[in-house]
C-alpha cells in the first residue's frame, strides 16, 4: 500500500477471510451503519414489535432506562403526567354534569367526585384503587356512573359534617356548632 493504508482481515459470514484496506472497512462501517439507520426508519412497526419484545426479554433494563429518562427529563415526564391527569378528571367531571350538586359551581378545580351514599373510600380499599385509577375507570366507562355526583370541595366537607363523619373527632366544636344553632 503506498498511501500507508492498513490491511484488515474480517471474516465473512460464511467464515472466508476478506482482505480491506483500513480506509474502506472504515467507509464499508459507515455505509452499513447509515443502511440499518435507513432501515430501522423505513420499518418503524417491525422496530416497535422489537422493542416491546426487547422490553419484554430484559424488564429490569427496560426499568433502569425509564428511571434514566424520568430522571433526566423530570420537567416532561411530569408536566405530561399532570396533563394525563387533568384531561382524566375533566372528563370523569364532564360526564358526572359538570356542576357542584349543591351549590352548581362548575370550577373543575374544586369539583370532587362524591359517592351519593357514602363509602367512597372504603370501596377504592377495597378494590385497592387509588383516585387517579378510579378516575380513570369511570372515563373510560368501566365503572357505573351511578351512585355518583360531583360536589366541591366545600360542599364536601359539609355533606361529611352532616353524614356526621367528622362528628366523633371534633365533639367540642360539634357540640358548639348545635349549641349555636339551637
Ligand atoms: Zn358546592
Amino acid at each position: 500500500m503506498s498511501n500507508g493504508d492498513e490491511i484488515v482481515r474480517k471474516r465473512d459470514s460464511s467464515g472466508r477471510y476478506l482482505t480491506y484496506s483500513f480506509s474502506e472497512s472504515l467507509k464499508a462501517r459507515k455505509r452499513n451503519r447509515e443502511r440499518d439507520r435507513r432501515w430501522r426508519e423505513d420499518h418503524p412497526k417491525r422496530m416497535n414489535l422489537y422493542r416491546r419484545r426487547w422490553k419484554k426479554a430484559h424488564p429490569s433494563k427496560d426499568a433502569r432506562s425509564k428511571r434514566e429518562y424520568k430522571k433526566r427529563n423530570r420537567e416532561i415526564v411530569l408536566s405530561a403526567e399532570r396533563r394525563r391527569r387533568w384531561k382524566i378528571r375533566l372528563k370523569v367531571i364532564s360526564s358526572l354534569g359538570g356542576r357542584c350538586s349543591r351549590c352548581g359551581t362548575d370550577d373543575p378545580r374544586v369539583l370532587q367526585v362524591n359517592h351519593v351514599h357514602g363509602g367512597g373510600q372504603q370501596e377504592l380499599r377495597k378494590l385497592h384503587l387509588t383516585n387517579q385509577q378510579f378516575h380513570l375507570r369511570i372515563a373510560n366507562g368501566s365503572h357505573t356512573t351511578d351512585g355518583l355526583n360531583l360536589l366541591c370541595a366545600n360542599c364536601n366537607v359539609l355533606y361529611e359534617y352532616e353524614r356526621g363523619t367528622y362528628a366523633n373527632f371534633h365533639p367540642n366544636v360539634h357540640k358548639a356548632i348545635v349549641r349555636q344553632e339551637s
